[in-house]
Parts: C-alpha cells; sequence; structure tokens
C-alpha cells in the first residue's frame, strides 16, 4: 500500500472522510493504517494513515489533491467530537435553518453577557464561589455557539487557535510582555 495522509487516531473525522472517498470514488481502495509512534516528549501515540494500492497510487494522488485545493476540509480538528454532539442535539430539533452565521454570533454575543450578568454589582471572589454553577453553564453556553459559528463557516477551529496564538506571541514577545498589562501598541 502507498500513503496519502496521515491524521491523528484521536480525530474523529478519519472514518467520515474515509467513507466519502469510498462513496465519491468507488474505482480506487481508499484505506486505512495504524501505527504507534511517540510525541515530541516521546509519549506513545499513534496516528492513522490514508493509504492505497500502489497500482492506483497515481490517480488516488490526484484525486487527493484536487480535492484538497478545491478545499475539501480533510482537516480534522480535536472539536470535532464536541461539533458532532452539539449538531446532532440541534438536527434533532430542526434548528439548522434557524442557525445562519449573524444570529449564531449574536447568540454568542447574549451567552457571554449572561455569564457577565453573574459579575454584576458583586466582587469577583464572592460570585466565582456563590455563582460557580451558573458561570459552568454560561461558558458553555458560550463555547456551544463558537463551536457552532465554526461548523457553519467551515473554520477549523484548533487551527483558528493555533494560528492566533502564534500571531499573539508576535504581538506579545514575553521579553516586553512578561508581568505587564500593556497593549501591545503602547510597548
Ligand atoms: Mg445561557
Amino acid at each position: 500500500m502507498e500513503y496519502l495522509d496521515s491524521f491523528n487516531s484521536d480525530d474523529s473525522r478519519i472514518d467520515k472522510i474515509v467513507a466519502e472517498l469510498r462513496e465519491n470514488y468507488p474505482e480506487i481502495d481508499w484505506q486505512t493504517q495504524w501505527s504507534d509512534d511517540e510525541d515530541i516528549q516521546g509519549n506513545p501515540t499513534s496516528y492513522v494513515s490514508l493509504v492505497v494500492p500502489g497500482s492506483q497510487y497515481e490517480e488516488a494522488e490526484q484525486i487527493y489533491q484536487e480535492l484538497k485545493e478545491e478545499g475539501f476540509d480533510f482537516e480534522t480538528s480535536i472539536f470535532d467530537s464536541l461539533i458532532e454532539e452539539i449538531t446532532e442535539f440541534r438536527d434533532e430539533r430542526d434548528w439548522k435553518q434557524f442557525h445562519n452565521p449573524k444570529d449564531l454570533a449574536i447568540s454568542l454575543s447574549l451567552e457571554a453577557s449572561e455569564l457577565l450578568e453573574n459579575f454584576q454589582w458583586k466582587s469577583s471572589d464572592e460570585v466565582v464561589v456563590d455563582k460557580i454553577d451558573n458561570i459552568t453553564d454560561e461558558i458553555a453556553d458560550v463555547v456551544i455557539y463558537a463551536l457552532l459559528i465554526a461548523d457553519e463557516l467551515d473554520i477549523n477551529l484548533e487551527k483558528a487557535i493555533k494560528d492566533k496564538l502564534s500571531k499573539n506571541r508576535q504581538k506579545y514577545p514575553v521579553e516586553k510582555s512578561y508581568g505587564n498589562n500593556k497593549k501591545y501598541t503602547d510597548f
């Protein structure tokens, strides 16, 4: 078998990707192979490779690359299984029809305000003790809407967060920002 690509084994979308490839390109014998490896810290981890028979490699490689260029989302993210559970909840209620990006963004902001409401007229210290259950619920609501927006707009949130952290590292180098709450424009 010849190697085409690999994914972390805890990425739940690999099965869907392979199913989709098999359905749309049945002439290719798309298969997966599991392998054990070590991560950077030397801890055992495993990954799954997308492989095809050597005789079909050229054709499969071409299909796969073209799909990638067309933006077919082969990327997986640590949020995939959560998004799956959230969209299942949504679809059981036929709510997708209401979930356009604008209304999802409004809803996220409203949930953030519900989180904030816990703190109104109180000290932070007292609220984090007295209202921890409600804070937990509201922060979950905020993240649920963030995941719904990401799903709706095909944003890979894991990649987006990593990319944003990388930008923030450039804006806020440790030597300038350590113990310093100034905005980067005021350094
Ligand atoms: Mg709420």
